[in-house]
């Protein structure tokens, strides 16, 4: 294991506890190339129940997919930098009505108005909160639920 020198990380690493699950995934090299990217940033984070996924595809569903776990101390840090890494995957595609490459992501938390308050759950419950994604045209408005193929 790598040794963190992540400032914030307060010297509670290693009790196993205190993973926060930041989102979930149901596709594997969706979830390893996450993982790797905030590993790289030396952010503390595994996966959960990736196994049982790799195996049989089919029963991702039924246990809510792969989990991405997070380390208390990092989560905020994680989160805007799964921010910023979607804001760069995006730049691939155009919008399908006018063609700019001007697509955001857009979060819709079911529960919670702002980001603070679904990181306060996630670190109280240890629990994700719900979200639902869409993707929106800076260019046009025009807002999709699926990303253009
Ligand atoms: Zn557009």
């Amino acid at each position: 294991m790598e040794k963190s020198n992540y400032a914030n990380s307060g010297g509670r690493e290693g009790k196993g506890m205190n993973y926060v699950q930041l989102r979930t995934f149901d596709n594997y090299i969706e979830a390893n190339i996450v993982l790797a990217m905030l590993q790289s940033a030396h952010i503390n984070c595994h996966l959960k129940d990736e196994h049982t996924v790799t195996i049989d595809p089919l029963l991702s569903p039924a246990i809510g997919g792969m989990k991405l776990m997070v380390h208390h101390a990092h989560a905020e840090r994680a989160w805007s930098l799964m921010d910023e890494a979607e804001a760069q995957y995006l730049k691939n595609f155009a919008c399908p009505v006018c063609h700019a490459h001007a697509l955001k992501a857009i979060s819709v938390h079911k529960q919670y108005k702002c980001r603070l308050g679904a990181l306060a759950s996630m670190l109280l419950n240890g629990q994700a909160v719900e979200v639902k994604k869409m993707y929106q045209c800076e260019a046009c408005g025009y807002d999709f639920k699926e990303l253009p193929r």
